[in-house]
């Protein structure tokens, strides 16, 4: 295994080098209203890192910076964050497609009865997480009553003209150890069940395998299996996936105003330098000044398979 993973690390180093800055991935904090098992970003009720006001200033000066095209915003919970609405507007105003990542019970809250009106006005895309068309599976990862939440979320948003007029992808994660399945696939399934058993319309699934990272690296190393699940991913490694790696021109955003390569490396505390020390939004002025995209055992999670990324599968 030691061998192997150096090798697909030697040809990550040559292979993965940064192309244009395309996407500014913001994570507005760890707040959230769920507290899900696999969750890559320790996130719940009960953490109270949020984007401070310093860091929203720059990431909003930030989105005029040549070439940009999209500005991502994800948590957390992001709509709970105070300036999201801020954010989103001024994402807009400087021409960027806006994608909101959204866990779909959190726009039930009495706070969010206006959020979704708002989002469709804008043509905001939503990316909201669903990690299976069953309800048990949803809720072993989610919790009780997280399904049900989240197609009273899912009937919200196709009320105001989501997958319909106005983008929704939805985010399939698997429940257990083993890897995503073939996307194409998946998503006639789940367009099929949805619409069948709720009448629920989206545009496309997108199928993401799960990090070794946060609480599901946690639960890895609780069950005595992140050996077994890291041989898999080692097993499953697909170098045709290199070519898309989201990390090649995207940019993430910490709550705390740090850059990083992915929210993935953001978790693990990997960030990007410069001259050694890590770089920060405030002194963003082209990614030219960065170190290259760095290399951790769970890049293979990218690398597996069809891949995953941000926006699905990558072959
Ligand atoms: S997976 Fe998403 S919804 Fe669940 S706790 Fe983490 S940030 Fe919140
Ligand atoms: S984990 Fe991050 S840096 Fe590593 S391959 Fe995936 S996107 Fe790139």
């Amino acid at each position: 295994m030691e061998t192997e993973s150096s090798v697909i690390k030697e040809a990550f180093c040559q292979t993965v080098t940064r192309k244009k800055l395309r996407t500014f991935q913001v994570n507005l904090g760890k707040f959230c209203n769920m507290r899900c098992r696999h969750c890559h970003v320790d996130a719940g009720p009960e953490r109270s890192e949020i984007m401070l006001d310093s860091v929203m200033d720059s990431v909003i000066k930030s989105l005029e910076l040549p070439g940009l095209l999209e500005l991502d915003i994800t948590g957390g919970a992001p709509e709970l964050h105070p300036r999201f609405l801020e954010l989103m507007h001024c994402g807009i105003a400087a021409g960027l497609m806006v994608t909101v990542r959204c866990n779909l019970s959190v726009l039930l809250l009495p706070s969010q009865s206006e959020t979704p009106a708002i989002l469709a006005a804008n043509r905001v895309k939503i990316i909201a997480s669903l990690p299976c068309y069953l309800e048990k599976n949803v809720d072993s990862q989610r919790g009780e009553g997280a399904f049900r939440k989240s197609i009273a979320a899912l009937k919200i948003l196709n009320s105001v003209g989501y997958g319909r007029k106005v983008p929704l992808n939805l985010v399939y994660n698997p429940t257990g150890l083993n890897l995503a399945g073939n996307q194409a696939k998946l998503e006639e399934d789940y367009k099929r069940v949805l619409q069948e058993e709720y009448g629920i319309e989206f545009h496309h699934l997108f199928c993401l395998h799960n990090f070794p990272v946060g609480r599901f690296y946690e639960e890895l190393l609780g069950s005595n299996r992140f050996h077994e699940y890291m041989q898999l991913l080692l097993d499953s490694y697909n170098p045709k996936t290199m070519e898309g790696l989201m990390c090649r021109d995207l940019v993430s955003v910490s709550w705390d105003g740090f850059l990083y390569d992915c929210d993935f490396h953001q978790m693990k505390d990997l960030p990007i330098t410069f001259h050694g020390s890590p770089l920060r939004i405030s002194d963003l002025t082209d990614l030219s000044q960065a170190s290259s995209i760095q290399y951790s055992s769970h890049c293979l999670a990218c690398m597996a398979g069809s891949g995953a990324s941000c926006g699905g599968a990558l072959v």
